[in-house]
């Protein structure tokens, strides 16, 4: 048996979200901070996206932020999308200086420019290894 066999949740995408995934509530977005020029990158990642500097530190994304702009999802995509429709899809504006693409969860009739967000990590779906997959989103506060 693999080790990954004895791991109950994985991360919808590896080196984005914190460690542990339990309990969800203190799961947060990661981002990585470049020390020569102050740029911060969603995710664990190894070189700046600004400068190309290779020095850069880990930091926990602050789990609210503001609504920048929007669009909603009204027809199922095809494949294997794991929503439902109809869903908003956001750029979060955090104020650790970035702005996140993100799922948006709650009403999305009621979605407004500026609106106040929380981030939510949540079991998207149990995988063939019986895995909780835990994706993330943001809900209006
Ligand atoms: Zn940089």
């Amino acid at each position: 048996m693999a080790i990954n066999d004895l791991v109950k949740q994985i991360p919808v995408r590896e080196k984005l979200l914190s460690a542990p995934l339990t309990p969800l509530s203190d799961v947060r977005l990661l981002g990585s901070k470049c020390s020569s020029c102050g740029e911060v990158s969603l995710g664990e990642v190894s070189s700046c996206q600004n400068c190309a500097g290779e020095s850069l530190t880990t930091i926990p994304l602050s789990a609210r932020g503001t609504l920048w702009t929007f669009t909603v999802i009204r027809n199922k995509p095809p494949g294997d999308f794991k929503g439902q429709v109809p869903m908003g899809e956001g750029l979060v504006e955090l104020p650790d200086g970035i702005r996140v693409k993100s799922p948006l969860g709650g009403d999305v009739e009621r979605y407004q420019i500026g609106m106040e967000l929380k981030f939510v990590a949540y079991p998207l779906y149990v995988n063939d290894n019986g895995q909780e997959v835990i994706a993330f989103r943001f809900d209006p506060v």
